[in-house]
Parts: C-alpha cells; structure tokens; sequence
C-alpha cells in the first residue's frame, strides 16, 4: 500500500480518458484544436467546450473571430502568448495581452469580436466555456478583463508555481470566484520531478491539459503527453488530484468544478437548457434583441 496522499480526500483520482482534441478552424478561419468537445460536455458537466490556439504562422490566427453573438453562459479566454483586441455590443473593449485572462458573461445575449492585434508572432492561448445555471442564463451581459499583474501567483513548497486564475488553492483565492458551479482554473508549473497534490469536492468534474511536458497522474502514474486532456475520474471515494511531472517541466491546466445536472441545449453560440429556448435565442438575435 502506498503512503496516503495527505489531503482531506485522500485518495488520488485516477485518469479515465484521455483525449488528443479535434483539429478545427472557427470564427473568420482560425485554426485551433478543439479539446473539450461536445460529445464531453454531459460528463464534464459545467464545463461545455476548451479551444487551444497555438501557431506562430499569422495564416491560422490573423482573421480572427469577427462580430458574433453568445447567450446563456461564460467564456473565459486566458492568453499565454499574443495580444487579442474584444470589441462588444454593450460598449465594452479590451486588449487581452500575455498572461491576462478575459471572462465575459454572455447571459440574455452578447455580440462580440476577437481579433489578433499582431501581423505575425506567437498566438497562444485557450478558450472555456462555463455553463450558467437556468435561472442565471438571461442575467445581464458582463465582461472583466485581468491583466497578468492581477492573477495570484504562489510557490508551493515542492516548487509548483501556480497561477490562481479561478476558485482557490492552498489559502490563495483566485481571481475569479463565481457561485453554482466554483470552477477552480489553474495554470500549473510543476518543475522536473516535483509533484502537485489538491483536494476536490468528491462530486467535482475535473480535467486538465498537458501544453508542456509530460505528466504522470493518480496512484498509477499514467503518463499524460503534450496536447493531452486527462478527464479525471469522479467517484464518492476520490477527491484528490494528484499529478507529477517526470524527468522534465511540465505545465497543464487544470480546470474543476461543481456539476449543474440540467439538460443542455446547445446551437452554435447558444446554450440553453431547452430547444425551445435555444429557438428564442435565434429569433431574438436576428430580430437584433441582443
Ligand atoms: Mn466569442
């Protein structure tokens, strides 16, 4: 028997998948890997889609994602290389820059563009997409950006460095905290040989993805490579997740939070709880209601 793992929950969770992404292109033609895709999104439940963009050739990012619209949940864009300009229909503009995170309420209807504020150079980053409870879906649109400088940061004591983007680790609060669901959005750095161990509510959804390295997680230790999401097991027994970078660095997102457990109903941009609402939200954007 291995030394139990030494949080609260105590047993580390163990990968149940692992998924490599769909290669796509979205908005005016970016090319991007779609990682958390929508035959995932019951299980991974709040969590409806992941998009990671990673290209220094100007062809696959420069086109950007022009005017178009969201209703009923979040998106939460977290630049790591690259400067991205938001433009919406409520007023508000930004320039997402390295290291800074985006996180835009879509609620009752938003119509939003994303375009690259560079001709060439790295573009690097992820988009996720949160999912709202029914009864916040028509809530007023909202939109905050936070610039790097505004992320908590700590050092943990095993030289994990870790960027608290949402929810709360070891006593950090993230920068982002929101009810329902309390998704946990962590940028992890784990140095060679270190190891990164926190405690989850049991009934938590938790994946992550490798964007550098490899990772080697749970008990088992199963290796999890570069452009990897590792969909963790959740079970009443395990809340723990436990993953170790091996003989190199290593750097993964980890993402979790509390399932909503209500259907989703989801066209393009709109996701709702229902068809019929989904159908509202066509009409009401072509009757240029949002
Ligand atoms: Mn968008």
């Amino acid at each position: 028997m291995d030394t139990p793992v030494a949080t609260q929950t105590s047993t580390p969770r163990e990968v149940e998948r692992i998924v490599n992404g769909m290669p796509t292109s979205d908005g005016a033609g970016v090319r991007l890997l779609r990682v958390l895709t929508q035959d995932l999104q019951r299980r991974l439940d709040p969590f409806l889609m992941l998009d990671y963009f990673h290209s220094d050739n100007p062809d696959d990012y420069i086109a950007g994602f022009p005017d178009h619209p969201h209703r009923g949940f979040e998106t939460v864009t977290y630049m790591l290389n690259g400067r991205m300009r938001h433009r919406d229909n409520a007023g508000n503009e930004g320039l997402l820059t390295a290291g800074g995170v985006q996180w835009m309420t879509a609620g009752r209807g938003i119509v939003h563009s994303e375009i690259p504020e560079q001709e060439d150079g790295m573009m690097q980053g992820f988009q996720l997409w949160v999912n709202l409870p029914g009864k916040n879906k028509m809530t007023d649109p909202g939109y905050r950006d936070i610039p790097a400088a505004d992320i908590p940061e700590l050092t943990t004591e095993q030289g994990v460095h870790i960027k608290v983007i949402a929810g709360e680790v070891l006593g950090v609060k993230g920068a982002v905290q929101k009810p329902d669901t309390e998704p946990l959005y962590l940028d992890l750095h784990i140095p060679a040989g270190g190891r990164f161990e926190h405690a989850l509510p049991a009934d938590f959804n938790a994946f992550f993805y490798v964007y550098e390295g490899e990772a080697l997680v749970g008990g088992r230790g199963q290796p999890v490579k570069t452009k990897q999401m590792a969909v963790l097991e959740t079970r009443a027994e395990k809340g723990a997740v436990s993953i170790a970078a091996g003989g190199q660095a290593l750097r993964v997102l980890l993402i979790a939070g509390r399932p909503l457990h209500e259907s989703i109903a989801q066209w393009g941009p709109f996701v709702m709880n229902t068809r019929e609402e989904v159908e509202q939200a066509v009409m009401d954007f072509r009757a240029g209601r949002f």
